[in-house]
């Protein structure tokens, strides 16, 4: 089998995934609870894929596979590609 190329799922990001977790705890960057399992790039991925692998570059943040104990929202899945500052608010402009 061909290795494959890409070194985001790699063994370097499971370690910045977990120091990441050790600098900032379980508590999610977007709704501010506990019980974040995600690795949020402040940064995403998809807009900016050569950007290299920094626990300081993420946050934690609740997924689809682990919604948030409190409010129950799948904050990085809600969030997608925008940046940051949208999320916070999440009162609709219309
Ligand atoms: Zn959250
Ligand atoms: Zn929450």
């Amino acid at each position: 089998m061909a290795r494959r190329g890409k070194h985001r799922a790699g063994r370097p990001y499971r370690r910045a995934r977990a120091q990441m977790f050790a600098i900032y705890g379980d508590t999610c960057h977007i709704c501010g609870h506990h019980g974040a399992g995600e690795a949020d790039h402040l940064v995403p991925v998809s807009l900016d894929c050569e950007q290299p692998i920094d626990p300081h570059a993420m946050r934690p943040a609740h997924g689809a596979n682990a919604r948030c104990p409190v409010c129950g929202r799948a904050c990085n899945t809600e969030r997608g590609n925008r940046p940051v500052t949208y999320a916070v608010r999440t009162s609709q402009a219309w």
